[in-house]
């Protein structure tokens, strides 16, 4: 076989590439080096060419090419191993190349899917369009022979869509005119389009190809377009009417009578700008904090395309938690603990003394506050809450507004003394308040003490003590020495025991107002006595009329405390409002909630008292008392600095009239003279009265717009003297004080020899040296007298008038604070006349 390819291969060679023979090679094997030039060419994967080069392995063996050394075999083992490489070599590269082969073929495949599909795309697009203008032509022709029916049916309507034609060509094609124009601006509209995809469309034509939306584009598809242009159609007109366009879902609204926007927003799952905006549109100018009535609130509803579903006014309450607490829950609680007695029997000296026991040595030194409640802890480690403001008034009065506030009632009676009517009193409070009680015979350090008689005085109110046998506990004490003060808090610890006193202190806090005052400085505080849960620093709630946010508290140790657990008490800043004593503190979960409660509330009250004043408005009883000359009633609103004044007013406002007059306290309450105290006089034409507090500047507005009289009293006698003499219609003549002007204080200077100077600037009206001064912190009265000096520049004056700036120093009186406001008056004896 080898010779066959020999000669095959030699005979190919001499005849193609006779230049390549190197003639000078030895004789006979000539040939054979012309082969192996050509085995070279081998490599080409050409299976008849291999086969010569296996042929040239012979030739190759020209011993005078050997390199030295190297035997036959050796020789031959080496071609051979030479050619197999070769041969991979081969192999390799044909793979190399068939395999770039098959990925040109590949990216030349996914170029003309992409080209296919892009172009499928562009078929689509230009499909919906085309599909578009002909339902657009064809709304438009509907729209054209309704119209024109329309016209053919009322010549009035005719006469109107004339003018609509450009020609006017007769009225029997009255909108022509206008489609033409239509057809036109279609014709511009697909000029316009043409220039971009006219290649696009004409290659979509060419492809042939049916797509989905072609298929759909068909004749099939005409009813349904009709269809969606109504339905377009109808989109449009509801946008125009200011209507929502979108599918939503209907929701059941919850509305008490009164909500406020953020809530009825919420409610309703809207955006509170658009729900603020539609009462824009009502012509409501209200905020999102601002609460409207239930029928507006229906009417937003309504727009917004939901159901109402009307709830009672005191369903805004259900949000406090009224859940029963499981009695796993349930952990014990210290007792609260009141003193009640007579009066002089030793209760305030009782509580000091109690209170002093409790202070360890450190802190003796410490400031202690009064904050109308204290805890103690008694030598065995029992904790007891007293609360501080001693007398069954303030107890009757927390029972009144629903609080139950005291567990145990310590009755004080004086050992010298015995049982008096005020001790007899304060057992039936305590027994219809059923609360267990404990005597504290106190002033046992007396010589005249007679405890024994106390015990069998008790006797005849049916308190049989222990030392008679009885079931009630019995100590004797004295506040002064400090006797039986142990005895008497063990005593109270036993009771609490056998109550089982406990309280979940897990949950959210609820609790009852012991004092608040509008503080100083501070805004309105309040003793809160928490008794189920815990208040935490920052918890929201509403109490009564009022809400807030706990921004820090303080225990009765005048300590910040982060808080309070069942049966502490705790001075609570953080209130938009002050409260009244026996208000109930919840806690609630959102500020609107907390709102809302507060202003329904506030509501409630305002609603209940303009009942009770409508029909008792002055000009009606005025009118009544003119005609049957019986009962006549004085209504007055009444404002004052603290709860002890305010509450002291209305007892001698009470005591005030006879059979024929009668003053009746519209309100009470402590702090300025608001707008809303305005409106409730306004209402039943009442007179506000401000004892040491001041109108706020919005409430001057409106008492001046209503024509309300603000009276402001320093002295209770003189208010009382007003009152009667007004309520019995004996109107003398006054002296009555005139506004003459407020000066704000800038700056406090301090003058030798003369003391402080307020720098001030007069912001209303003129400051006079004659006038009677008042200094006013916060629109509470904190001092009255007359001015020592009214300097200007140095100058002493007589007058300021109102945007000049004036220095001027009080009599006797130096408590002055930038910041502070100077009221001026003058006083001047006028005819009496009441509203
Ligand atoms: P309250 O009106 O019940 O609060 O009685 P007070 O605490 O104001 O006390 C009236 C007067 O009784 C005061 O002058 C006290 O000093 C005095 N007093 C109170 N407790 C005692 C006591 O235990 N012994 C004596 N000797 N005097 C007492």
């Amino acid at each position: 076989m080898s010779d066959t390819d020999g000669k095959k291969t030699l005979g190919l060679r001499s005849g193609s590439q006779p230049g390549h023979v190197k003639q000078s090679f030895s004789h006979g094997r000539t040939k054979s080096v012309v082969v192996e030039t050509k085995r070279k060419r081998v490599v080409v994967p050409k299976p008849g060419e291999g086969k010569g080069g296996s042929g040239s392995g012979r030739v190759t063996g020209d011993p005078s090419r050997r390199p030295a050394g190297i035997s036959d075999a050796e020789l031959e083992r080496r071609i051979q191993a030479l050619q197999i490489a070769k041969a991979r070599e081969a192999e390799d590269a044909a793979r190399r190349k068939a395999e770039e082969e098959a990925r040109a073929k590949e990216r030349e495949r996914r170029r003309a899917e992409l080209e296919a599909k892009e172009r499928e795309e562009r078929e689509h697009q230009e499909a919906l369009k085309a599909k578009a203008e002909e339902e657009a032509r064809r709304a438009r022709e509907a729209e054209e022979a309704a119209r024109k029916s329309a016209a053919a049916a009322d010549p009035t309507n005719a006469a109107a869509a004339q003018p609509l034609a450009e020609d006017g060509r007769g009225g029997s094609k009255p909108g022509s005119g206008s489609r033409r124009a239509d057809r036109e601006a279609e014709e511009r509209r697909n000029a316009d389009n043409k220039g971009s995809k006219g290649a696009r469309e004409a290659s979509g034509r060419r492809s042939g190809k049916l797509t989905l939306s072609q298929a759909l584009n068909g004749e099939g598809g005409r009813q349904r377009s009709m269809a969606q242009m109504k339905r377009k159609q109808e989109r449009q007109r509801q946008k125009m009417m200011g209507k929502q366009d979108r599918e939503k879902q209907v929701r059941e609204v919850q509305l008490p009578e009164t909500i406020v926007v953020q809530e009825l927003a919420n409610r309703m799952a809207e955006r509170v700008g658009a729900v603020v905006k539609s009462l824009m549109n009502m012509g409501m100018m209200v905020t999102q904090n601002e609460a409207i009535d239930a029928d507006t609130a229906e009417l937003i509803i309504e727009e917004f395309g939901h159901k109402t579903v009307r709830v009672s006014d005191a369903d805004v309450e259900q949000v406090i938690d009224t859940v029963e607490d499981k009695p796993e829950d349930m952990e014990p609680r210290p007792p609260v603990i009141t003193i009640m007695g007579h009066v002089d029997h030793g209760k305030t000296s009782l509580l000091d003394a109690i209170r002093n026991t409790s202070v360890v040595s450190g802190e003796a030194g410490g400031i202690t506050q009064h904050i109308g409640a204290y805890q103690v802890t008694t030598d065995s480690g029992s904790v007891l809450t007293f609360l501080d403001t001693p007398g069954h008034a303030a107890f009757t009065s927390m029972r009144a507004r629903g609080a139950q506030v005291t567990d145990i009632v310590v009755l004080v009676v004086a050992a010298d003394d015995s049982v008096m009517p005020q001790t007899v009193e304060a057992i039936n409070h305590a027994k219809a308040a059923n609360v267990p009680m404990i005597v504290a015979i106190n002033k046992c350090d007396k010589p005249g003490a007679n405890p024994d008689k106390v015990r069998t005085s008790l006797l005849q109110h049916e308190i049989v003590v222990e030392k008679l046998s009885g079931d009630v506990q019995d100590v004797e004490v004295s506040a002064i020495t400090g006797k039986g003060l142990d005895q008497l808090l063990e005593a109270i610890a036993l009771q609490a025991e056998i109550l089982e006193l406990k309280a979940n202190p897990n949950r959210a806090a609820e609790g009852a107002v012991i004092e608040a005052q509008l503080d100083v400085g501070r805004g309105p505080v309040a003793t809160v006595l928490v008794q189920k849960g815990t208040l935490h620093q920052g918890d929201i709630f509403v109490v009564g009329e009022q809400w807030g946010k706990v921004r820090a508290m303080e225990n009765d140790r005048g300590e910040r405390v982060k808080e309070a657990g069942p049966s502490v008490p705790v001075e609570v800043l953080g209130l938009n409002g002050t409260p009244e004593a026996g208000d109930v503190l919840n806690v609630v979960e959102t500020e609107a909630q907390a709102r809302e409660i507060a202003s329904y509330r506030e509501q409630a009250a305002k609603d209940k008292r303009a009942a009770a004043g409508a029909a008792t408005t002055l000009e009606q009883l005025m009118a009544k008392a003119k005609a049957d000359k019986s009962v006549s009633e004085l209504p007055i609103v009444v404002k004052a600095d603290v709860q002890g004044s305010a509450e002291a007013i209305v007892q001698s406002m009470e005591k005030i009239g006879n059979d024929e007059v009668r003053v009746r306290v519209l309100h009470y309450g402590v702090g300025a003279i608001t707008e809303s105290d305005i409106g409730l006089a306004e209402a039943s034409g009442a007179p506000v009265i401000g004892f040491n507090v001041r109108a706020n500047a919005s409430a001057r507005n409106a008492a001046n717009q209503k024509g309300v009289e603000i009276r402001y009293y320093s002295v209770i006698y003189d208010l009382v003297d007003d009152v009667k003499a007004a309520a019995s219609g004996l109107l003398s003549n006054e002296i009555r004080e005139n506004f003459i002007g407020y000066a704000e204080i800038r700056e406090v200077f301090k003058v030798t020899g003369v003391g402080k100077v307020a720098g001030c600037l007069i912001t209303e009206g003129v400051a006079r040296r004659s006038a009677g001064v008042r200094l006013l912190r916060d629109n509470v009265v904190i001092h009255e007298g007359t001015l020592k000096t009214l300097k200007r520049f140095k100058d002493e004056v007589a007058e300021v008038p109102s945007g000049q700036e004036c220095g001027m120093a009080f009599e006797n009186y130096e408590d002055i604070r930038a910041g502070d406001v100077i009221e001026l008056f003058t006083r001047e004896e006028v005819v009496r006349e009441l509203n």
